[in-house]
């Protein structure tokens, strides 16, 4: 295993970037604090117009940079607008002063709440969707008054530049976002900057890595990490939509997505039918880089060898192929690959595969399918198909996922008030919505006397009967 030692410590080319990068960030701080939230959220939606205006060039370096389809690659474009723009225009309400009752004892002061910015925010982004994850982050610190520093992946590095130009066409100089290239050391140069908090997004092997170095410093970290969603099928399930979503989310992207699908409980009654439908669409699906393509190429070469090996060894332990199998691998592609009745202590089943593998397995009972889908170490998001809504509600919520969907996939990413992130292996902290604005933030309370109380309680010159009839006061209020 990888240790914090396996990268340098800050030195070296990288620490020198990284920390220039930091420096510059620091020093744009103040003056884009002072815009307030009125003038960050004209900045933020005037970047999000000229993204919008020359979305074909984003498109195409996201589709250069990952060979994702060109629909694959518009999703992800109309994603950063939805978001930014969510969050350039909610920043003041959600972290805007807000007035709070001071209780019964203290009431005469009065109180406010604000949510001032940190400072510097380092963010650390993965190749998958490598705009839409990082204006996550990037936005919701930005709006609330930091400067930021990002480091995109090695293999996105034209689509991080891409958004810091951009944004830097609206603000002029001084930049509010950074861009450092380079490896993992760069990004563990990151992590060991004078930043006041590090957003993490990657695998959960990674973030264990970032989370270490920043507590070096003790700098706060969010760490939205992999994930092994799955869905729940009921027997009253729309068994058509189920299979069609299922097939969508565990394949688009070629399956690289952090909430992709990658398992199915499906109950035993309609397991046939599900697997069925599920079978004939993945079948039709193409794969290439053509126009027509619905899936493109995997990214990293060494994904395909773990995509293989999870393959090969669910069929070593006696699951079925319904669709694909080892032959499916043919690099840089992999085609849909539907796998039935696979061990539940097979990498299929417990590791991340990240590639457009679709495990189906019948259970008894949706209480087993909750089961199985809460057994493993990840807990990003799930997704439950029943007819009954209330029911479909009920199962979401005893599923351990940070999102689930109930008659949908993937719901929740297309939501920007809504939080993402997940819990175990999956992570901790939250991007997106309110909760992905406060993660940015240091709450400050400020109380404020407003006249002299009758009794002093908290003066060594109150009288000897202050204590005594504060606390008959207090049991007459709360202790009946
Ligand atoms: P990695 O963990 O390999 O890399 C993520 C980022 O961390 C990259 O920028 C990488 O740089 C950088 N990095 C690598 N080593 C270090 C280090 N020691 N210190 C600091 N930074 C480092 O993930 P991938 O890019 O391969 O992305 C795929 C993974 O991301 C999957 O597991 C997926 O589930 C997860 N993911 C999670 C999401 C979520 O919201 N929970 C969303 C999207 C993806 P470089 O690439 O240059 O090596």
């Amino acid at each position: 295993m990888t240790t914090v030692s396996d990268f340098p410590a800050a030195a070296g080319p990288e620490a020198d970037g990284v920390d220039a990068a930091v420096a510059a960030a620091r020093s744009a701080q103040p003056g884009w604090d002072a815009l307030g939230f009125a003038g960050r959220r004209k900045v933020l939606l005037a970047w999000c117009t000229l993204i919008l205006r020359r979305s074909d060039e984003l498109i195409s370096l996201i589709r250069a940079e990952t060979g994702k389809t060109a629909d694959d690659a518009r999703l992800e474009v109309v994603l950063v607008a939805h978001h930014l723009r969510w969050t350039a225009t909610h920043a003041a309400r959600v972290l805007g002063r807000r007035r709070v009752s001071p209780g019964l004892l203290m009431f005469n002061h009065s109180v406010e709440v604000t949510h001032r910015p940190l400072g510097v925010v380092g963010v650390i982004g993965p190749w998958n969707y490598p705009a839409f994850i990082p204006v996550g982050p990037v936005s919701a610190a930005l709006a609330a008054g930091n400067t930021v520093v990002l480091k995109p992946s090695e293999q996105t590095p034209k689509t991080g530049e891409w958004l810091a130009a951009t944004l830097a066409e609206v603000t002029g100089a001084p930049r509010v976002l950074h861009v450092v290239q380079g490896d993992g050391a760069a990004g563990a140069a990151l992590c060991r900057a004078a930043v006041d908090k590090v957003s993490f997004t990657g695998s959960s092997a990674t973030g264990r890595r970032v989370m270490a170095a920043c507590a070096e410093n003790l700098t706060p970290v969010v760490i939205e990490g992999g994930g092994k969603d799955a869905m729940v099928v009921a027997a009253d399930a729309d068994l058509d939509a189920a299979a069609d979503a299922a097939v969508w989310a565990a394949m688009t992207n070629a399956g690289q997505t952090c909430v992709g699908l990658e398992r199915v409980y499906v109950v035993g009654a309609v397991a046939d039918r599900f697997l069925d439908l599920v079978a004939e669409r993945a079948a039709g699906l193409r794969v290439g880089d053509g126009a027509d393509a619905d899936l493109g190429r995997i990214v990293l070469p060494k994904q395909l060898d773990v995509i293989a090996a999870h393959v090969r060894d669910a069929l070593a332990r006696g699951a079925r192929a319904v669709v694909g199998g080892p032959h499916s691998i043919t690099p840089p592609y992999a085609a849909p690959v539907v796998l039935a009745d696979v061990p539940e202590d097979s990498a299929a089943v417990t590791e991340e595969t990240f590639g457009p593998v679709l495990v189906v397995n019948r259970v008894t009972t949706v209480d087993e399918a909750v089961a199985r889908a809460n057994a493993g170490g990840y807990g990003l998001g799930a997704a439950v198909f029943s007819r009954d809504r209330d029911g479909g509600r009920s199962i979401a919520a005893r599923l351990r996922a940070g999102m689930v969907s109930v008659n949908a996939v993937i719901a929740f990413a297309g939501m920007p008030a809504v939080p993402f992130g997940g819990v175990g292996d999956s992570g901790f902290g939250r991007v997106h919505g309110p909760e992905g604005l406060r993660e940015f933030t240091r709450t400050q309370a400020i109380t404020s006397q407003r006249f002299r109380p009758l009794m002093h309680p908290t003066s060594f010159r109150r009288g000897p009967g202050t204590m005594p009839t504060l606390v008959r006061m207090v049991r007459t209020l709360y202790g009946r």
